[in-house]
């Protein structure tokens, strides 16, 4: 099999150190002479990775004592109608902050359970862009506000989060989370579906603030309730043991590389690879986002014709390059720049999108 230069939007490139080292554990975890998958929730063995992960994840990315870190199922499609139940009240508003699909489906799905609002919205231009603060339309009975740190589909990205006193900021972090240094306290309730920057898919990471793990409890089914995993420590029923323990060797690969701030760099020095090439193109790439809004998960970008995007990513496929399609819904190209994705992948994109914009590949 020949080695292949994996840009795919999720499920995504996963560390090879990390793949060798569970294929090297797989059969026999631990002395136990079973595999991880085969362990009880309940053993010692298991429940050391459970919580390793859990202090892990604390450790890098600075959380401070009053959260939880919590491990869930449903992706981050689930938590679209948990947070809504958990948190809105008769009387009360879930604002959302509109910058692409996903957050509209969030929107969606809060529709159904209670009231809610648009705080801000950059529909208009085809989400390019992300909104300033002086967008805001907050309401006084907002039970939180929800934005989404990075547009997976249209290539855009919070360069800062807002502050917000009036109520929790709750953010969908799936396509950057662990991406960057991020200041918690700014927020409530954090989640993400694992399988981009964390591990395979099959478990959901929340980070959520422990004064908001009451609300609306006696209104909630237990299993959809924060508190019930957050008094289990994430084991009230039968955790996706196996996606946890792969989170965990991504958490332990993350710190060997030396941190968030190390990966941080590194993601930093990739992205502008690329985008240096879309930049230097005399327009023959023409990126989707704004500059001041560019992602450095997901660089999207067009060539100037339908025809000439569909040849660029058919050469692509056959050099070995995976998953720059863009998504379904907006077309084009988009290289997803996780934090597994080596520099060489990018160094390989970049010299390919030059050389095909010279004519020396076609
Ligand atoms: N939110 C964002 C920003 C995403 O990128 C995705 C998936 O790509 C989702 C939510 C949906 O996640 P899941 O498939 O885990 O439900």
């Amino acid at each position: 099999m020949t080695a292949v230069y994996n840009f795919n939007a999720g499920p995504s490139a996963l560390p090879k150190e990390v793949l060798q080292r569970a294929q090297a554990e797989l059969t026999n975890f631990n002395g136990t002479g079973m595999s991880v998958m085969e362990l009880s929730h309940r053993s010692k063995d298991y429940e050391a990775v459970h919580q390793n992960a859990i202090d892990l994840l604390k450790e890098l990315y600075n959380i401070p004592d009053q959260y939880k870190v919590l491990f869930l199922q449903g992706g981050a499609s689930l938590q679209f109608s948990m947070i809504p139940l958990q948190f809105l009240k008769e009387g009360t508003i879930g604002n959302y902050i509109l910058t692409g699909s996903w957050s509209e489906k969030a929107l969606k799905e809060a529709k159904i359970i209670g009231n809610t609002a648009i705080a801000a919205s950059t529909k208009d231009q085809n989400y390019q862009s992300i909104p300033t603060a002086n967008d805001f339309q907050f309401n006084k009975n907002d039970a939180y506000v929800h934005l989404t740190s990075n547009n997976t589909i249209f290539g855009t990205q919070w360069q800062d989060f807002p502050t917000i006193d009036h109520a929790p900021l709750i953010a969908d972090m799936s396509s950057d989370i662990l991406s960057r240094a991020v200041d918690i306290e700014k927020f409530g309730l954090i989640y993400a579906g694992a399988q981009k920057n964390l591990g395979p898919s099959g478990v959901t990471v929340a980070i959520i603030r422990d004064d908001l793990l009451e609300a609306n409890v006696d209104q909630v089914p237990t299993v959809l309730r924060y508190k019930t995993h957050a008094d289990s420590n994430s084991l009230y029923h039968t955790p996706p043991t196996f996606a946890i323990y792969m989170l965990n060797q991504v958490l332990t690969w993350v710190k060997e590389q030396g941190g968030v701030s190390e990966i941080e760099k590194r993601n930093k020095e990739k992205a502008k690879l690329i985008y240096d090439a879309i930049d230097e193109s005399n327009g023959f790439y023409r990126g989707h986002a704004e500059k001041d809004a560019r992602s450095l998960m997901n660089i999207t970008f067009n060539l100037p014709t339908e025809d000439d995007n569909k040849k660029f990513l058919a050469k692509a496929k056959e050099l070995g390059f995976v998953g720059l399609n863009g998504h379904r819904s907006v077309g084009g190209c988009r290289a997803s720049t996780y934090n597994a994705v080596p520099l060489e992948a990018c160094v390989a994109l970049r010299e390919y999108m030059d050389s095909y914009r010279t004519g020396h590949v076609r």
